[in-house]
Order: C-alpha cells, then structure tokens, then sequence
C-alpha cells in the first residue's frame, strides 16, 4: 500500500513577500483611525464627508508616462494589484504625469492597454460601487498649489533665489553639513508674493525655487530643505499652458497619495532616503486639514533586475532611438510590448514575478526563472507542428513504386498536443520529395549518430521509416539532395509500425504542402548577464547576432495560424506568429524560447 499524501505546506511554498506581513497586522490593528473614501481622489473634508472605505487597503502603480513598460514594471504592477486582490482592496493606476517635458499620450495609453494585458484591472470591485480608479497626478496640481501656500504659510517652506550652482555649494555632502540659504529667513508674506510670482510668470525658468525649510544640516541629505516647485514653461498633456511652475517629485508623489487615499504605499529601495521627507510632509499638511487621515506609508523593496536585461527607461530608449533594435515592440526589448510580441505570455510573467518574491535585496534574477515559467505555462497548451528551419531537400526514389505514381499524396496524421486530445488532430501528407534539417544528414556519421547516413534507417515522424541511399552534390560539393528509399508498411499508427527498429527519428515537411515561412530566431541582446553593471557602457556588450532571419518550411496546418498564436515546433521550441508581420499568405514566426534552458551554457 503506498503512503498517505501529505499535503505540502502552502506556507513554506509562498515566495517569501515581507509586505504581506506588514498589510496583514495594518489590517488587524486597523490603520490608527477611521478611513472614509469620498468615492474618488480628494482633499481632507472631500474624504471626511464619504462613507467608510470599502476596499480594506489601497495599493497603487504610478507610472510615469515618458516610455514604454518594461519588466521591471510588470514586478511592480503584479505585486500591487496583486496585494489589493488578495486583501480585498483596491489598486489604483496613476500616471505620475507632474513633469510635463517628456510625458506623451503614447505612452499613456501603451502603459493601459499593458497593465491590462497582464491580466489586471483599475475597476473596483462591483461590491465596492462602480469606479475606475484610473488616476492622474496633474489633476491634483491645484491641490498641490494650496498645500505649497499652506507651507509658506506656517514658514515651513520658501522661495530660494540663488543660483542653482549656489544651491549645490550650499548643501554640503556626506560629511559637511549644509549652508542656510541668505533668502530663508525672509517673512512667510514676502515668500509667498515671490511664489504667488513665479506662478504668474513674472520671473524667467530656473530663476529661483521653492524649497521646504527643514534642516540643512540633516545627516540625510534629503532633508536639507529639498526642493518643492520649479518654474518651467512647457505645455503639460493635460494642463496645456496653464502652469508655468511644477511640483518636483519628492512633494508631488506623497501627495498623489494621500489624496487617493493609498494605505500602502509600495516603491523600491532607491527612495528609502526620501521616506522621512514623505512622512514630514503628510504630517504637516494633515495638521493643517488638507490631507486626510490615517496617512499612507511608504514601504521600500528591491527592484526586480534580470540577467542579460537591462530594465531602465533611459537605457532603453537609446536603444530604440540609436537603431540597435527596432522599435520599443522589437522582439528581444524587455519592455512588455516587446515581450508580448516574443510570444511570452502575460500568465509566465506573473508567474515568474510571483515565484521571486519581494525582499528588501535588489536581486537579479537569472533569465532561465523566466523562460522556465514561460515552458511550463505553454507546455500545457501549446499546438505542436512540424518545421523545417534549415532545410535540405529529401528524395524518396521508390515513392511512384510503393504508391503507384508521383502524384500520389499519402494521408499522415498526428495530434495537435499530446495530452489534450481535444485539441484533435493535425493532417498532412507524404510525397515523393521532403524538406528535412540539413543536420538530419551526414554523409560520414559521428558516434552515435542515428538519424540519416547512407545505409541507415530512420522513421520520418507520423510517417514512414525510411532508408538513406546517399545524396546529391553541387559542382562546389554541397549536398542539395538527400537521397533515401521508403520501406513499405511501416507507416506510424499501422500494425507493421514496429516491424523495423530504428533509433532516429526526423521532422520533416513535404515539398508539395509545405508553407514558406519567415521565421526570426531570437538570441539574447546582450552577451554579459549584467550588462550595465559597475557603470559599463551597455552598448558594447550588444549581442551581434540576437536577430537571424532564415526561411523555413512549416506544415499545413499553420497556413491559417492568427497572429499572436503561440505554438510548439517539435524539436526546435516555441514559436509565435508575429502580431505585427503575420500574414496567411506570408507567414512570419518569432522563436520564443528553446525548449530546453539555453541560458545556463
Ligand atoms: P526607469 O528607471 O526605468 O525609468 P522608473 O522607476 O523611473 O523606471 P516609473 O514610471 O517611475 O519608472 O515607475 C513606475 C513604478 O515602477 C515605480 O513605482 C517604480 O518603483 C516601479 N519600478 C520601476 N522599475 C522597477 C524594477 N526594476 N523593479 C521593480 N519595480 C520597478
Ligand atoms: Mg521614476
């Protein structure tokens, strides 16, 4: 009798995930007050005149729209709309649209229809009420306005009018505390006619800033009255031309997120610094009425980085826009256009962020995690098909005399997937002549080779075993014919399949029925795992052969594939049709993955 199953310990198997400890007390303890949620973003009284909030915690992705996606994104777009579905909250899509130079509507609506694509939703739950909770930050910035006035107001702020350079001297470094700027202790009333100024125009781009008024002598630099408001004349997306001064980054964002009424709000380690000012500053504007509370809290954890990847919006434009790649959709970019496109599905994204859990370390993760949950998740579905990627033409000489004439078509048959037999079968036939791989022959054969070599039998896969004779030569001694004779009865699925033991086997595709195909085989774009790594320039380490283009031979049943179908060739891995080339009558595949890891040799 065999043993009793025991079930394995969910626990011990969930990805290790710090943030899940802390939502779980925040949710047992309550959040140190009452959370009303005036059914949308807003100020304090706008939040204190709704009803209690429904969603249990508010989690949020703030993207800035100033490029594409990427997968490091796709870490933190799962882990916040995946905490809020767990917990029976509410994530919110904002776009950090508060620097009006770089943010386009393309972007905008690429970053939607990703998010979307991933398998996520800024739609509230119906038990919640009917809301999209797809937020934009330039929407606050007359909120923003007020709260800076209420600053300069209670002399926690001021207008600083040195120069930028005079700024930088002034702020000292690690080891030297900073200088008191000579415009600080002005009069709350002259700094706030100075601001009331720059927002009317009055002085040039760059000619002064507002600054919180902290402590320049804070061992945390980011304390040393950091910047709040800049003047800049640039038409904003959204805005137009009706502001000239903008919210700087450090202020906008903690706002965003008490207005939104975020719980949690989660970023990576880069802005642990920043923390402290995040908190000053909520604290300060709740005294003050204008932001509700309890207040969000910011939690910091390690960004997602993958070998042989770099994922920085930067980077990745100058890739895009010096021509190393084509497109920010291009096949081997790690933007989530791109990766869409390679064939990777959004469920062996979520998966592979999910297996690699959320730690407090700024991990790297080997690409392999990646491809191995993309395997897993297409190996269960996945047609399977026939294709000939380096093809060699193969004679069958006895053909007309097995089956009577030339023009014969033998009826072959296998199924579509192994174990899913409702996906029923694929039918294509035989004929005299075959497209096979160019390495399924060697004239001279090497130890253990069992596949084709004069005198050898092999079985051509759902056909028939055959025999090689020799092959054909060009005056330059290149083979441009393989030569082998049918054995006659030992078709696959028939009783005389077994009747003649061979070890090889061979994908082949005939001649007469094969569809032409473009297929792009796909390699890494880089060729060190860290390619920006200790400050290296990533561009010299650009992989040149990522992209080959090659025609090959695929089977019938791929003349109607639809773009974006993703499929299994036997032997050589998965391929997609490509969603932007494709077409029935000149297909185009990419290769997503082999089948086996490649990355590790
Ligand atoms: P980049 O450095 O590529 O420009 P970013 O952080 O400036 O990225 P945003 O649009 O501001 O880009 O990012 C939106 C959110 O995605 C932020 O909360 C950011 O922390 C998160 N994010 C960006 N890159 C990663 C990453 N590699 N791993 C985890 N989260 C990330
Ligand atoms: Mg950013």
């Amino acid at each position: 009798m065999s043993e009793p199953k025991t079930a394995p310990d969910a626990e011990a198997l969930k990805p290790n995930n710090f943030l899940r400890a802390i939502i779980e007390r925040d949710l047992e303890q309550g959040y140190g007050g009452e959370r009303r949620f005036g059914a949308g973003p807003g100020d304090a009284p706008h939040h204190a005149a709704g009803p209690l909030d429904p969603a249990r915690l508010r989690t949020r992705f703030p993207p800035e729209p100033n490029g594409y996606l990427h997968i490091g994104h796709a870490k933190s777009i799962c882990l916040n709309f995946g905490l809020a579905r767990d917990y029976g909250g509410e994530c919110h899509l904002r776009f950090d649209d508060t620097n009006p130079e770089k943010e386009e509507q393309e972007y905008v609506d690429a970053i939607q229809e990703m998010v979307a694509w991933l398998g996520w939703s800024w739609q509230a739950p119906a038990a919640h009420g009917e809301r999209s909770n797809l937020y934009y930050a330039s929407n606050y910035f007359d909120v923003m306005y007020r709260a800076a006035e209420y600053l300069i107001e209670q002399g926690l702020a001021y207008v600083d009018e040195q120069t930028p350079e005079e700024m930088r001297a002034n702020r000292g470094d690690f080891s030297t505390p900073g200088t008191n700027s000579p415009f600080r202790d002005r009069s709350p009333a002259e700094h706030l006619a100075r601001f009331r100024e720059m927002r009317d125009g009055v002085h040039p781009d760059g000619a002064m800033v507002l600054r919180a008024k902290i402590d320049m002598a804070s061992p945390n630099i980011n304390m040393r009255d950091p910047a709040l408001y800049r003047i800049r004349r640039a038409t904003h997306h959204n805005t137009g031309d009706k502001w000239c001064i903008y919210p700087m980054y450090t202020f906008a964002h903690p706002i965003e997120d008490a207005l939104e009424r975020i719980t949690h709000s989660i970023c990576t380690l880069e802005f642990e610094d920043q923390r402290p000012f995040y908190d000053w500053l909520l604290e300060h504007l709740a005294q003050g009425g204008l932001v509700a509370r309890p207040l969000p809290h910011q939690y910091e954890f390690g960004r997602l980085n993958l070998s042989y990847v770099v994922t920085s919006k930067r980077k990745l434009r100058q890739l895009v826009e010096e021509g190393h790649v084509n497109g920010w959709d291009d096949p081997r970019m790690p933007t989530l256009v791109g990766m869409r496109r390679r064939g990777y599905t959004p469920e062996s994204i979520r998966a592979m962020v999910e297996s690699t859990g959320v730690t407090k370390q700024n991990a790297w993760i080997d690409y392999s995690v990646l491809d191995g949950c993309l395997r897993a998740d297409l190996e269960g579905k996945a047609a399977r098909a026939m294709a000939v990627i380096d093809p060699v033409k193969l004679k069958l000489s006895n053909f007309a005399e097995i089956f009577g004439s030339l023009d014969h078509r033998e009826p072959c048959s296998a199924p579509a997937h192994p174990h899913l037999p409702e996906l029923g079968q694929r039918a294509f036939s035989l004929g005299p002549e075959l497209w096979i791989e160019r390495e399924d022959f060697m004239e001279v054969p090497s130890k253990g080779y069992h596949r084709l070599y004069p005198g050898n039998k092999a079985r051509l896969k759902a056909g028939y075993v055959i025999e090689c004779t020799g092959c054909e030569k060009n005056e330059a001694g290149e083979i441009t014919a393989v030569l082998a004779t049918l054995v006659p009865d030992t078709k696959s699925g028939t009783p005389g399949a077994d009747a003649v033991k061979v070890k090889g086997v061979i994908t082949w595709v005939a001649v007469h029925e094969a569809v032409q195909a473009e297929l792009r085989l796909y390699d890494r774009l880089f060729t060190e795992a860290q390619p920006d790594a200790g400050g290296r320039d990533f561009l010299e380490v650009i992989n040149p052969a990522s992209k080959r283009v090659v025609t090959g031979y695929l089977e019938p049943s791929l003349a109607a594939a639809p773009a974006d179908v993703k499929v299994q060739f036997e032997r050589h891995g998965y391929f997609v049709a490509d969603r932007v080339d494709h077409r029935s009558d000149k297909p185009v595949f990419n290769k997503i993955t082999g089948l086996r890891d490649g990355w590790g040799k």
